[in-house]
């Protein structure tokens, strides 16, 4: 047995030592008095009576060692801007921004969305928080004005920081419009709104409402604004993610257990030393731009590369340029990223001096072996599958090489449980723990180790019955994922056991779409499946029943309707959400006592059987299915 596995062990075996020892990574105001209180499980709370901050150990800390060392990297080739901030100007821009908030009154416990596209700004807003000790938000971009109203609810944001534009593709695509609508929809209005205008789309300000932070940051320039110590159960963020039902779910996050957790990952699992740069490509919207764009790299003294755009504009050589050009170690994406750039030229794989680049390591979504195999083999360098969630906040599963250098990977599988993390795999129906090479519930015993969901929030009840009430008789934390484990202890992800898709790495609940698509008037009933699909690993399939059958006589009024329904989705939730196709049908599959029968639905798209299902309703629901799939 090698040094990961006495890693790993002793992080359950002496828990508190463990955790002790990797807590030092972090500064503290005040030390913790405890490591773990798990005296209501499953709540846990880490590092009792230690007093931190986030910003403090992304920023400040750093001031001493590498105040000229470059901290945020901006690239946009969206915009063709690029802007570097050392350590110092960072400090400088998240006190104007910090200093610009408490001037709204902004501080301890209160709430702040973040509805931005990938600027400098998001990142000075999502720290200046964590310095006053008030909670982010940060709402993802390509969420549209539905999406936001809900989240504007349910944490009730005292000020909301947003900005003009984004932009996609080189496609200007407004925020502010979108941004008035949610607000409307919402019965918690922030009381203020502070605007980045970056002069992409013309803007209207509320009176009395908006303000600009150009002008703010003006007027603020040179502030210095204290960080706010939090005991370490205190929480950092609200991160939304869907779930089963349509109400998405408010993650809650800690602030010293998220420290620890990062740094300790940052040095264990991505090999990250303090002056490298990092270059996660993905959004902040997401758990991977909170972990690894913005916190993560930071509290480890690294540069973070930010980037706004695809990887395929201006072409497919972006990215690897970005590399060459900021001598980036470490980089982190999504499969299908990669897949985009498989259908490039694959000389742009070697046209750029990666010699700084140590590893690439993918997340968010199963990563296929030829994806694999193809980038490994196209920029001779290790790929590394790592598989966590929003819930965990940093890998479940991966492998450790910061602890054990040579520690082998295998195609297919995003490698070990990672240290602090309990795995099991259990039986679905019985709750017993499953052996080697036998498919079960992937689920963690309980305490969640540091830096996972403390709970949902405003919601313990919610937290208990959605995560720990799955499995029969036990009280352990339900991943929602079927996962296997070989013969040498290594985890294979087989999909989700609840109705959440995945598309293009993006998670998304089919009841939300669901939802979307039922508030037509003309929908008497749907339902929306996830089907596998070789770029995005998953789209969403709609098929509705309509009230009228007159709307779907002809192919002409079924284009018009679907381009209605998609247009309905795109505005309601945003394009992320838009299912690929909308298909009309008589009657949907369901079982005698009225359950929608997805998984058959799923299996005929994918050209599957549906095995047997003797608790149908009508089977001729199921040759209409059939029929509307082989139709196209
Ligand atoms: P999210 O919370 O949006 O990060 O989505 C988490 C879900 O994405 C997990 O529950 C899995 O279903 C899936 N997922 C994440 N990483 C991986 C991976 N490396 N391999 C397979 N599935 C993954």
């Amino acid at each position: 047995m090698g040094a990961y596995h006495d890693f790993y062990v002793r992080s359950l075996t002496d828990r508190d030592g463990f955790w002790r020892e990797q807590a030092s990574l972090i500064e503290w105001e005040t030390p913790f008095a405890e490591v773990l209180d798990y005296s209501r499980p499953p709540f846990a709370r880490w590092f009792v009576g230690g007093r931190t901050n986030l910003c403090h150990n992304a920023v400040d800390r750093h001031l001493g060692a590498r105040a000229a060392q470059p901290a945020l990297i901006w690239v946009s080739s969206e915009t063709g801007q690029e802007q570097v901030y050392d350590f110092a100007a960072l400090h400088a821009e998240v006190n104007c921004m910090a200093a610009s908030l408490r001037a709204q009154g902004v501080g301890r416990g209160d709430r702040v969305l973040i509805y931005m596209p990938m600027i400098p700004q998001a990142c000075f807003a999502m720290l200046a928080c964590a310095r006053l000790g008030a909670i982010h938000a940060v709402v993802f971009g390509g969420f549209a004005a539905a999406n936001l109203a809900s989240r504007i609810d349910d944490v009730a944001p005292k000020v909301i920081v947003s900005a003009d534009a984004g932009s996609r593709n080189g496609k200007v695509v407004p925020y502010k419009p979108l941004l008035d609508e949610g607000i409307e929809l919402a019965t918690a209005k922030p009381e203020r709104v502070l605007l980045v205008d970056r002069g992409l789309a013309p803007m209207a300000h509320v009176a009395g409402r908006d303000l600009d932070y150009a002008a703010l940051r003006e007027q603020h320039l040179g502030a210095e604004v204290p960080c706010v110590w939090l005991e370490s159960s205190e929480p950092s963020y609200v991160l939304h993610t869907s779930g089963t039902t349509g109400k998405p779910k408010g993650v809650q996050r800690d602030t010293g257990g998220y420290a620890v957790a990062l740094a300790a990952s940052m040095k264990a699992i991505f090999c990250g030393r303090p002056g490298d740069t990092m270059f996660t490509a993905s959004d902040i919207g997401w758990v991977v731009g909170h972990s690894y764009i913005v916190y993560g790299p930071l509290i480890a003294g690294m540069a973070t590369v930010m980037y706004e755009g695809t990887p395929v504009k201006p072409d497919g050589g972006v990215w690897w340029r970005i590399a060459e050009r900021h001598k980036v170690n470490i980089m982190f994406s999504a499969p299908t990223a990669i897949r985009m750039l498989k259908k490039q030229d694959p000389a742009y794989l070697t046209q750029y001096d990666l010699s700084h680049l140590q590893r690439v390591f993918l997340a968010g979504e199963p990563l296929d072996e030829p994806t694999a195999h193809w980038i490994n083999e196209g920029i001779g360098k290790p790929i590394l599958d790592n598989y966590w969630q929003t819930e965990t906040g940093w890998p479940i599963l991966a492998l450790a090489r910061g602890v054990e250098p040579d520690l082998p990977g295998k195609y297919g599988s995003p490698g070990l449980p990672v240290f602090g993390y309990d795995v099991r795999l259990v039986n679905e129906a019985t709750g017993q723990d499953c052996g080697a090479n036998e498919k079960g519930v992937l689920a963690i015993a309980g305490p969640l180790p540091p830096g996972c969901m403390s709970t949902l929030w405003r919601d313990d009840e919610r937290f208990v019955k959605t995560y720990w009430s799955t499995v029969p008789d036990r009280l352990l934390y339900s991943s929602f994922d079927w996962g296997m484990r070989d013969d040498d202890g290594y985890y294979f992800i087989l999909g989700r056991t609840d109705d959440v898709i995945n598309v293009a790495g993006h998670r998304l609940g089919t009841r939300e779409i669901e939802e979307s698509l039922a508030s037509h008037p003309e929908i008497a009933e749907v339902a929306v499946v996830g089907v596998s699909d070789a770029l995005k690993g998953q789209v969403a399939m709609a098929f509705a029943v309509v009230r009228h059958a007159e709307r779907v006589a002809t192919a002409a009024d079924c284009q018009t309707l679907e381009g209605e329904l998609m247009r309905l989705v795109e505005h309601q939730l945003g394009g992320i959400a838009r299912p690929a196709r909308i298909r009309f049908v008589a009657l949907l599959p369901k079982t005698r006592s009225g359950k929608l029968l997805r998984r058959a639905i799923q299996a005929i798209c994918e050209g599957r059987h549906t095995g047997e299902l003797v608790t149908i309703e009508d089977p001729a629901a199921l040759q209409l299915i059939r029929d509307a799939v082989q139709a196209g």
